[in-house]
């Protein structure tokens, strides 16, 4: 069985890979980002909380995020394994996520920490563009669509997203940096934490992620 989560900075690519181990696997890809962007299209109360901060760069707060996390948690498709993307971001969502998955006789099983070079990040994600029906990732430099602001796969509108502009991403680098690097010491404990290069072109890194996930099938 395999309980992954994918760890490292905005930027490193962690969607891209979600999507493909997703598929490679067969189980669910639980981004609270996501999670989050669809309470905020639906004018839901927790979209109108997490706007706030998202659009600040900064961390929802642990209670709302835990809440929206264990509730996707509990659904069926994730009994036979799951793949959590951008969350948790905190030792404290780290070390609960632990005790809600204890209480249900399960555990993390891999936890992926995707490295990458500051200039890069800022390069990808200040050009990064995502289509609005399937989310699919772009970048106007290095992986443009074939017809502008339309996505090749579901020929959706292509936006760029309102935290993805030079200012706020500077603060999610410095967020990343302060309250959510200490979770690689966190995992480093556990045994299950492997490093991977994040620079390389993603075809390269999603390779070395199927090798450090191993045999676990
Ligand atoms: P992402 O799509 O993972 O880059 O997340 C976008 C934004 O959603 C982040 O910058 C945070 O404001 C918020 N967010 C997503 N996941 C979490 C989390 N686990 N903890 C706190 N805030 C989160």
């Amino acid at each position: 069985m395999i309980n992954l989560i994918l760890l490292g900075p905005p930027g490193a690519g962690k969607g891209t890979q979600a999507t493909r181990i997703s598929q490679k696997y067969g189980i669910p890809h639980i981004s609270t980002g996501e999670i989050f962007r669809r309470h905020i299209k639906e004018g839901t109360e927790f979209g109108k909380e997490a706007q706030e901060y998202m659009n600040k760069g900064e961390l929802v707060p642990d209670s709302l995020v835990l809440k929206i996390a264990e509730a996707r948690l509990m659904e069926d498709d994730c009994l036979e394994g799951f793949l959590l993307d951008g969350f948790p971001r905190t030792v404290n969502q780290a070390s609960n996520l632990d005790i809600f998955l204890d209480e249900r006789n399960h555990s993390i099983t891999h936890v992926i920490d995707i490295d990458v070079d500051k200039e890069l990040l800022m390069t990808r994600l200040i050009g990064r563009r995502v289509c609005r029906n399937c989310n699919a990732n772009y970048h106007v430099i290095t992986m443009p669509p074939e017809k502008e602001g339309i996505c090749d796969v579901c020929g959706g509108e292509l936006y760029q997203r309102s935290d993805d502009t030079a200012a706020t991403v500077e603060n999610r680098l410095e967020v990343y940096n302060s309250l959510t690097k200490p979770l690689l010491e966190y995992y480093e404990k556990s045994g299950k934490l492997v490093h991977i290069d994040g620079n390389l072109e993603p075809d390269d890194v999603f390779k070395n992620i199927i090798a450090a996930i191993g045999d676990s099938e």
